[in-house]
């Protein structure tokens, strides 16, 4: 059966050109799976995983954000920013983590809190990814 070429990039850079079997996603009403013939469909992406697999192997890619898109085959993910698991810095993102929780937990007048939030969820899904 025919595959499915995934192509993931981000304003900077392509992260991924690959022929999939299966993408998995965290749309903005749930999650979604894509195989081969889906009809076409447009979703926003939240900050969370996406996965694919490659015959029996799944791979793991941080999205942080941005919007999926299938046709013909095709799936593009067009993300503000997105990293393979092998190329997170986990170390960096235990460092945002532990800044947006500072900021969570003892907030000035200037804290944006809706901002901080979404730098929490960014660093804790990137220690995720990265662990898998
Ligand atoms: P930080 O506070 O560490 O910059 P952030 O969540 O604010 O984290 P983003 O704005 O999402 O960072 O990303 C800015 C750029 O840095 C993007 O190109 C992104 O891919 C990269 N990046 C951010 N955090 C990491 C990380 N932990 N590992 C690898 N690349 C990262």
């Amino acid at each position: 059966m025919e595959g499915l070429r995934l192509d993931i990039v981000t304003p900077d850079k392509v992260v991924l050109n690959a022929e999939v079997d299966y993408v998995g996603a965290c749309g903005v009403d749930g999650q979604f799976g894509l195989l081969p013939q889906h009809a076409p469909l447009l979703s926003a992406l939240k900050v969370g995983d996406l996965y694919y697999r490659q015959g029996n192997e799944t791979h793991w890619v941080f999205i942080a954000g941005g919007f999926a898109q299938i046709s013909d085959n095709k799936v593009t993910i067009l993300a503000e920013s997105a990293e393979l698991a092998s190329d997170i810095d986990v170390e960096r993102a235990q460092e945002a983590k532990a800044r947006a929780e500072k900021r969570l937990a003892e907030p000035q007048s200037d804290t944006d809190l809706a901002r901080a939030e979404l730098a929490l969820q960014r660093a804790v899904s990137r220690i995720r990814v990265a662990s898998r």
